[in-house]
């Protein structure tokens, strides 16, 4: 393999060797350790993406690395053709944890996402009574949900869909944070599920408003129809709270307080759940709902393999012990407060939205502008790493493990970057 020195020098091989599937700033990185990324010429970073909110733990985290490491001179892949002596312990594990009978284990986001696709119409046909080939499922306008070809049938982002047709059918677009729309379309009896994410990351960090879950779920469940929650990004403590489906309560356990809580019908889980090292993802639901999939009929070589599931297990851990979820629920706060005050001095920056610690700035600036990318790349040069979201959009989600001195520190830059863009 080639030995990389310099930024220039990697650039140059991934535009000439690799798919150009992603547009990345030019910012080449060797090392992480808990908030801090290192480039390969040695400049420090904070991170204020954490890929894309899969290391909320911080980068390397040394238990979850443990677990990695143990596993992997152990045992690291089966199949399902055989049991092991990990999965069982994990499926107890996971499921106690979120309050669920039942978890069917994936790796990719996407992949957890198609389960939950695949269960929804199973169950429709099989509990609901639906004519086969005719389940409907009722999505939201600007979603994201992953990558696939079902997946990108129903996404209305033009890049992700274009020329990949033809569709999948049998989805429905409702407005997104309008649940007369959902009680409008839930009317047709051959719907079997409603499939959301609780805030809308990719799409912007788009915050409901704070009744939507409640009342969507109460809604579908009224038809008799899955509520489906996508918490891949959401998830996991993100959002100051176990999931955001938790509403205002920041505990890191899993509980069921009335006022707050909306348990989905299905769950689906990915990113955080493995704490960067290693693709994991799961559909969580109560037997009702996972009993419809029988031998033979959904799996995957890898899914709920020892090494996965060994550091889905640490990195949920690390989540309880180190209290992630209220580190992020405070730290949100500050940070959209800081942020208010910036957006109210310097009109470059128009609004600051989010939960926890998911949250957007909303540059004052056209959609097709590249100023969002342009305050990245300073940001970038004043060591803080962030990514545009659909064009004039910043998102700010930094691993849950800063401090408060940490964060103040990354506030003062961004105002100084935001500062010269006025
Ligand atoms: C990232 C993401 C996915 C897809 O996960 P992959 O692991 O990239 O396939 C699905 N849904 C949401 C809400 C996501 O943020």
């Amino acid at each position: 393999m080639q030995t990389i020195t310099s930024s220039k020098q990697a650039i140059q091989l991934e535009d000439q060797y690799g798919a150009h599937n992603y547009h990345p700033l030019p910012v080449v990185l060797t090392k992480g350790e808990g908030v801090f990324l290192w480039d390969v010429e040695g400049k420090r970073y904070y991170d204020f993406l954490s890929a894309y909110s899969a290391v909320n733990q911080g980068h390397c985290h040394p238990r979850i690395k443990d677990a990695l490491i143990e596993q992997a001179g152990t045992l690291t892949l089966t199949s399902r053709a055989f049991y092991n002596d990990v999965l069982g312990p994990f499926e107890k594990y996971i499921t106690e944890y979120f309050g669920f009978e039942k978890v069917l284990p994936m790796n990719t986001g996407a992949e957890g996402v198609e389960t939950a696709i695949k269960i929804a119409r199973k169950w429709g046909y099989e509990r609901k009574g639906v004519d086969e080939n005719r389940a409907k499922i009722i999505v939201a306008e600007n979603n994201f949900h992953g990558r696939t070809t079902t997946i990108i049938s129903f996404s209305n982002d033009a890049n992700a869909r274009k020329n990949f047709g033809p569709y999948t059918a049998g989805f429905i677009k409702i407005p997104y944070d309008d649940v007369d729309a959902l009680k409008e379309a839930l009317q047709d009896p051959e719907v079997v599920a409603f499939l959301v994410e609780p805030i809308q990351g990719e799409a912007g960090v788009y915050t409901p408003s704070e009744d939507f879950i409640r009342k969507s779920k109460a809604a579908c469940e009224e038809k008799n129809v899955l509520f489906i929650a996508d918490e891949i990004q959401t998830g996991i403590a993100r959002t100051g709270s176990l999931l955001a489906v938790c509403g205002n309560c920041s505990c890191e356990g899993h509980c069921e307080r009335q006022s707050t809580y909306t348990k989905p019908d299905m769950l689906i889980l990915g990113k955080a759940i493995s704490g960067g090292f290693y693709p994991v993802s799961a559909v969580l639901a109560d037997r009702d709902v996972m009993d419809v999939i029988k031998p033979g009929q959904h799996g995957s070589t890898f899914g709920g393999n020892p090494l996965g599931t060994k550091v889905a297990m640490a990195a949920l851990e690390v989540v309880r012990d180190e209290k992630l979820a209220q580190n992020a629920r405070k730290l949100g706060q500050i940070f959209r407060d800081r942020m208010q005050k910036m957006v109210d001095k310097f009109p470059i920056a128009k609004l600051v939205r989010g939960k926890g610690l998911l949250n957007a700035v909303v540059i004052n600036d056209s959609e097709d502008s590249s100023t969002a990318w342009d305050i990245c790349v300073k940001l970038a040069e004043n060591g803080l790493l962030a990514k545009p979201t659909h064009g004039n959009i910043i998102r700010f989600a930094p691993p849950l493990v800063m401090t408060e001195e940490q964060l103040h520190e990354c506030c003062d830059i961004i105002e100084r970057v935001i500062a010269e863009f006025k």
